[in-house]
């Protein structure tokens, strides 16, 4: 029996081991995201960013045959501007942030930014144009300065401390005793959802890029620490021109325009206080939402009063 057992134990140990110098490219690809077949045509020239202005022409899209997830598509984000995308879920609001990345290629229909075909221009190009925030936030398994400077390597000193700050998470860094030298994940300092959020958002303000794709950015954090980075985040929205996907309506109130998507087609489109008054799904939304929020609320306040 212990001959047997050490050698599982060593299997183990070893098994912990690979897994571990596995995580960091398990990592980067669910933090990309990345699924195989897409190529660069040999003609693809990198993409030009002027303006940053998005657009989706009627595009239609399936992820395998017989079942459509998006049913004609337009809408424009002018550059500056933020379009927030909401509906039920599975409505396809992901998959129309995979396909601005090109994740896939459209079934028909066309996206372009600033006038250019995001399918005739290198896929690297594309991905260095944008910047996302997304769902779940995966960290690597390295220091707090890798993490942040992911977004771009080369920054400086002072640029790192500067998206640190901005992203609100600058106070807390300088604070832990190795600063950002402090390594963070598996092995290293765990982190809250919402400073791992605060880390992905000052990678993301480094980075600097003209476009920002928030998807359901905050949806993993509870009320009061999405209020914290909401900030945050519209610092990094900030004149840039931004696809949000909203989980939580309240983030969105000020969005340029509002896309209601329900099965792969937009059902209303307007500002917040426009589709309020439309009465339709996004005012049911609403208010669902706000009575789930008003609980919570009570429920915190019948707990602080014990
Ligand atoms: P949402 O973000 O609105 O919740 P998604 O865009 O993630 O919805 O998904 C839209 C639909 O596409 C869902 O029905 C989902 O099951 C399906 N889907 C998502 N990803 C894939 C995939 N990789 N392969 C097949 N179907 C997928
Ligand atoms: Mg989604």
């Amino acid at each position: 029996l212990m001959q047997l057992s050490i050698p599982l134990n060593f299997i183990g140990f070893i098994y912990r081991e690979i897994r571990q110098g596995l995580t960091d490219i398990e990592e980067m690809f669910t933090l990309l995201d990345v699924p195989e077949e897409v190529e660069d045509r040999p003609d693809a020239a990198p993409l030009a960013v002027t303006a940053g202005a998005i657009r989706f022409e009627n595009v239609r899209f399936r992820y395998e045959a017989g079942r459509e997830i998006l049913k004609g598509i337009s809408f424009e984000v002018p550059p500056g501007k933020s379009v927030a995308i909401v509906g039920p879920s599975g409505a396809g609001k992901s998959t129309l942030s995979r396909l601005l990345f090109r994740f896939y290629d459209l079934e028909s229909g066309r996206i372009t930014i600033d006038g250019q075909d995001i399918a005739r221009v290198t896929q690297s190009s594309l991905r260095a144009a944008i910047g996302i925030v997304p769902q779940d936030t995966v960290l690597f398994n390295d220091t707090l300065e890798y993490n942040i400077r992911y977004g771009r390597m080369e920054a400086s000193e002072a640029e790192l401390r500067q998206a640190a700050e901005r992203a609100q998470i600058g106070r807390f860094i300088e604070l832990l005793p190795e600063g950002f030298a402090t390594r963070v994940g598996e092995r290293g300092l765990k982190l809250s959802g919402g400073e791992k959020q605060r880390v992905a958002i000052a990678r993301t303000l480094l980075k600097g890029p003209s476009i920002l794709v928030l998807d359901e950015a905050t949806s993993a954090l509870d009320t009061h620490t999405e209020q914290e980075i909401q900030s945050a985040l519209d610092e990094a929205a900030r004149e840039r021109t931004t696809l949000t996907i909203a989980h939580r309506l309240s983030t969105i109130v000020a969005a340029d325009e509002i896309l209601v998507l329900k099965a792969g087609e937009i059902v209303e489109r307007g500002s917040h206080a426009g589709l309020l008054e439309a009465g339709g799904l996004y005012a049911e939304m609403w208010r669902m939402q706000r009575e789930a929020t008003e609980a919570e609320e009570a429920l915190r306040r019948a707990r602080a009063a014990d």
